[in-house]
């Protein structure tokens, strides 16, 4: 599913997102606008609360606050979670179960209100797909 609209505010091309005290500001490469909003209940989402949807590794740039922006792991230590240090919101992650792309906190883009999303979905992220196919990992 992708979005190029929400609540009657247009996902631009390159639309701008930042953390809430604004330290982190990013650009976003979104031809495809919201692709695949959803949220996920394994332990760390279901404190967090984000919607997230995708964005392609190299359709991330950081125009400010990389200094700000915090690293944080845990399990497998194989996704990377990245928050800002000042107002702890959680900008983007780099996705253990698709490595090659970005989930990014829908909340943070200029002007798009999360909650007028159409649709969004659910994911079984306490039975992640990495962890039953390598639950030694
Ligand atoms: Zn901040």
């Amino acid at each position: 599913m992708s979005i190029k609209q929400v609540g009657g505010v247009s996902v631009h091309q390159q639309h701008q997102a930042s953390c809430h005290c604004g330290a982190v500001q990013l650009l976003l490469e979104l031809p495809h606008g919201i692709v695949n909003p959803r949220r996920c209940d394994c332990s760390l989402c279901r404190r967090k609360g984000a919607i997230v949807a995708s964005v392609a590794l190299d359709g991330i740039r950081i125009l400010a606050g990389q200094a700000q922006l915090t690293l944080y792991q845990f399990n497998t230590h194989t996704a990377k979670h990245y928050f800002c240090s000042v107002c702890g919101i959680y900008t983007h992650h780099q996705r253990r179960s698709k490595p090659d792309e970005y989930g990014f906190n829908v909340a943070c883009l200029e002007g798009i209100n999360p909650y007028l999303l159409p649709e969004v979905a659910l994911l079984d992220g306490i039975n992640h797909p990495a962890d039953r196919l390598a639950p030694s990992d």
